[in-house]
């Protein structure tokens, strides 16, 4: 299930077409085990399936039966015009996901979804931990996190949330991945949010979401800009809109540490998928986005998301931009204190 874009991205060709036309007809076995993922169901060889049924189905009432609903009809996030360059631009606003308030509810919902057993074991030292460990509650799976020693600031919340953790000391989440293994080999199950293409298959459904957007107003991107640690949101969004609407994706990395992205050259699967112009930004530029964006539009979003910004102030972006606001600024207070910035 992990491995959807291997076989020489057999999947990725289908899920090409399907985005290019808008429809496509499942012809063989394969394309039905590529697509019956993204399509959470069972796609059957013969049927037409749309690019459509990814849109979402947003609850107008606003009143949910049950914390997976809430997710999933919480859909779409807000898409907020910020227009500020010669051209337009929205954010896309991913704290408004309910269980860790960012994007990676979206890629842990997915991940959870497919693994088998109960005992669930990953390396994050951020959202996915929070977001595992809450969906894992939900969904009646028992999760142990290793968080990276950066990452320290979500503990009081794993423990809220009653999830087991362990902090490592090392600096980056993938060399934490080794830890992993007595874990596996006693039964526990690693999602594994760097290497399961199911994460990248997770936004491509948030690509679908922004494109029914943009499409009510009768527009689509020309940019995107969105930051990389797994690299999947951005690459995901990269692929459809570029092969929807010949979209430019600029990735945009840390120059030295900024919380929930990574270099490119740390290693990142998705993101060798699609074309993409690298942007470096400095932690105290991704700082003074925070504070630029707080200023102009009276939110605080979360240190990366100070990142999209400031890359996008850095470029007199035309046409529509898209930038993606993983999360806000909230879960940052106790790093921000030892920042003093
Ligand atoms: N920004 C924040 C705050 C994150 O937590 C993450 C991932 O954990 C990212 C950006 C990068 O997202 P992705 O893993 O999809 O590249």
């Amino acid at each position: 299930m992990g491995n959807l874009l291997h076989n020489a991205g057999v999947c990725l060709e289908y899920y090409r077409e399907l985005i290019r036309e808008g429809q496509l007809r499942v012809g063989d076995g394969e394309a039905a085990r590529c697509l019956s993922p993204l399509f959470e169901r069972s796609v059957a060889v013969g049927e037409e399936v749309s690019l459509a049924e990814l849109y979402p189905r947003p609850s107008p009432h606003r009143v949910f039966n049950n914390s997976l609903e809430l997710l999933r009809g919480g859909w779409p996030t807000p898409l907020l015009k910020i227009s500020e360059g010669p051209g337009e631009a929205y954010a896309k606003l991913e704290w408004f996901n309910p269980f860790s308030a960012s994007v990676k509810d979206r890629t842990v919902y997915y991940l959870l979804k497919s693994v088998e057993g109960d005992r669930i074991v990953e390396v994050s030292s951020g959202n996915v931990a929070v977001a595992l460990a809450a969906l894992g509650n939900v969904l009646g799976k028992r999760v142990k996190i290793y968080i990276p020693t950066a990452g320290r600031y979500v503990v009081p919340l794993l423990n809220y949330l009653g999830a087991e953790w362990q902090i490592l000391d090392v600096s980056m989440t993938v060399e934490a991945l080794e830890h992993l293994e007595k874990d596996i080999r006693e039964g526990a199950v690693h999602p594994n949010q760097f290497g399961n293409d199911l994460n990248f298959v997770a936004h491509l459904k948030t690509a679908a979401e922004i494109d029914w957007q943009l499409a009510a107003l009768g527009k689509k991107p020309d940019y995107i800009i969105a930051g990389i640690g797994t690299s999947g949101h951005a690459s995901a969004l990269g692929f459809y809109f570029g092969v929807r609407y010949g979209t430019k994706l600029v990735a945009v990395q840390p120059r030295d540490w900024i919380p929930g992205i990574r270099r490119v050259e740390t290693g990142m699967k998705w993101i060798k998928l699609v074309e993409a112009e690298i942007v470096d930004i400095s932690l105290e530029e991704a700082l003074r986005g925070v504070r630029e964006f707080a200023k102009r539009h009276g939110l605080l979003i979360g240190p990366s998301a100070g990142a999209v910004y400031s890359a996008y102030l850095k470029n007199s972006y035309r046409g529509v931009t898209v930038l993606v606001f993983p999360d806000s600024l909230f879960k940052y207070t106790p790093l921000l204190e030892q920042l003093s910035v």
